[in-house]
């Protein structure tokens, strides 16, 4: 028989595991004559008691897989760990809090298995519950990434999704430090069925990102699928050369005209402002694009595993 890996990222989860556990119990027991399941938890650092929660449900039920970090790593790093752990045919991953609701497996595996798509992804249809700062910086991002950036970026897309093996392989494939998934997915290809839900509350404890963390990601998002902002550097050093051109040859002709007298030097306290802040911004840029390939360049390990199941 066929498998699914559920691949779960955990940080500070302790109330939301056992929750979860009930869910997906339900989804396994539904499609058990179909599939069989392992569920992967991976610990993403927590200072709660999820690992401990997590270690009772793999000694009572042996579909209970898991990785614990030695520290946090970030979501991307534990869904990373979580696709190199899984042994499944097809490999889900979802968040724990329920608002990836595991009901939709089976909907997402029958699109699989008989309409022959390579990955059903989710989006989810309304922001509700995010803040309105939240929904309207969202909103711009992806406009933005979407104008700036060759692979495409869907708005709403969730890291809810379902996919074979086959897709799988090609993301692992991809050895890269800043991993940004929403991207990676889109760039590996294959066949993709879109489908739709209205976004869940989640069911206990509180999200994990606030707005620098949320900010951060983004700027990683573009640095990591675009080159456009080193282009606007460069655009905007051509335009300064231009206006520079421009502005000499009429103080030129001033000067001869009407001849020179002293003046003007509040006028060019604002010009030598402005340029070297123009001059910082486009420097800032290329520092980031710096600073990741400074990062990729260490080749350090993206996670540290301190302990799974079998230990
Ligand atoms: N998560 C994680 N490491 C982190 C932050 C979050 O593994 O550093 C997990 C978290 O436990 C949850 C998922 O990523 O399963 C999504 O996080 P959250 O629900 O807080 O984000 P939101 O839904 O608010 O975007
Ligand atoms: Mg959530």
């Amino acid at each position: 028989m066929e498998k699914i890996s559920v691949v779960v990222p955990c940080y500070n989860e302790e109330e939301v595991i056992p929750l979860f556990y009930q869910e997906i119990l339900k989804t396994i027991e539904k499609m058990k004559k179909q599939l069989t399941f392992e569920v992967i938890f991976v610990n993403d650092g927590s200072k709660d008691k999820t690992l401990q929660e997590i270690r009772t449900l793999a000694k009572q039920d042996t579909k209970i897989r898991y990785i614990s970090f030695s520290r946090n790593f970030g979501k991307e790093a534990a869904m990373l760990a979580g696709l190199e752990y899984a042994t499944g045919d097809y490999i889900t991953t979802m968040d724990v809090d329920l608002q990836d609701p595991p009901y939709l497996l089976e909907e997402m595996f029958r699109l699989i298995k008989e309409e022959g798509y390579d990955c059903v992804a989710t989006k989810s249809t309304s922001r509700h519950g995010y803040s309105p700062f939240r929904k309207f910086c969202t909103k711009w991002y992806y406009r933005i990434i979407g104008a700036i950036s060759k692979t495409e970026m869907i708005a709403g897309a969730r890291d809810f999704r379902l996919m074979t093996r086959q897709m799988v392989d090609a993301i692992l494939s991809m050895k890269e430090y800043n991993r940004y998934s929403k991207g990676l997915f889109s760039f590996v290809g294959f066949d993709t069925k879109w489908i739709e839900y209205e976004n869940q509350d989640r069911i206990a404890g509180t999200t994990k990102w606030n707005f620098w963390k949320l900010f951060s990601y983004a700027l990683d998002g573009m640095t990591a699928f675009s080159t456009a902002p080193l282009v606007l550097s460069a655009i905007i050093g051509i335009l300064f050369c231009f206006i520079a051109f421009i502005m000499v040859i009429a103080i030129i002709l001033k000067t001869v005209i009407w001849g020179d007298p002293v003046s003007g030097w509040p006028s060019l306290a604002c010009i030598i402002f402005l340029v070297g802040g123009v001059q910082l911004f486009c420097t800032g840029i290329i520092g980031q694009y710096l600073a990741k390939t400074y990062l990729e360049a260490k080749k350090r390990p993206i996670y540290i595993i301190k302990e799974t199941e079998k230990m």
